[in-house]
């Protein structure tokens, strides 16, 4: 693993700046805003993602798979040797171990995950075997950027649950008016928590954003 500090590249910025495209499109469907981009050795684009896990209801549809599964079917191949992948927050076990197997050389991501982010904020996963293609990491890429992303994401979240807990619903109905399809998925992230997104991007609800 190594952590270079060198200048982006105008490639570099065009692919994070699709990424970042992406997980607006997961933030305007009502899902945690994280999207990626992976591109070919040759910097051609081979897929993109972005989180549906709420619209599948599955938990693997994390904007990194969606991306590899979509370069994959593009290549005809699982080895994805030699490829980037671009993505707005760092990525968290399930998603860093699929890259490592798929032989991905570089992840870039823009900001860090404190909740579960597992190359360095929960865990540094790279550092343990085995290591047969520990990707390089590179970080900060649009870290502004993306780190406003998901504060104004959480943050509609709380007006929105201040809203309904202000016409009388308790938590425990969001959270079964939720369940039951009646608001949407997301609905029940705390009202009063008191979490500065700007210091800790998540909830404390549970809503882990890997
Ligand atoms: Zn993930």
């Amino acid at each position: 693993m190594s952590v270079a500090e060198e200048a982006w590249s105008v490639a570099d910025r065009e692919a994070m700046a699709l990424a970042l495209a992406e997980a607006g499109e997961a933030a305007a469907a009502g899902e945690v805003p994280v999207g990626a981009v992976l591109v070919s050795a040759a910097g051609e684009v081979l897929g993109r993602g972005r989180n549906r896990r709420e619209a599948r209801q599955d938990i693997t549809a994390h904007a990194e798979l969606e991306a590899l599964r979509q370069a994959s079917a593009n290549v005809g191949s699982w080895r994805l040797d030699g490829c980037r992948l671009f993505v707005t927050l760092e990525p968290c076990h399930m998603c860093a171990a699929a890259c490592r197997q798929a032989r991905v050389a570089e992840i870039v991501f823009a900001t860090r995950d404190p909740k579960t982010g597992a190359l360095f904020s929960v865990d540094q996963l790279y550092e343990r075997p085995p290591h047969f293609h520990d990707p390089l990491i590179r970080e900060g890429l649009e870290q502004e950027a993306a780190r406003q992303q998901l504060r104004d994401f959480f943050a509609s979240l709380r007006r929105r649950n201040r809203r309904l807990a202000g016409r009388g619903f308790s938590r425990g109905a969001l959270r079964d008016a939720r369940v039951s399809g009646v608001l949407g998925r997301n609905a029940d992230v705390d009202v009063d928590d008191g979490t500065d997104i700007g210091t800790d991007i998540g909830t404390d609800d549970g809503t882990d954003i890997g």
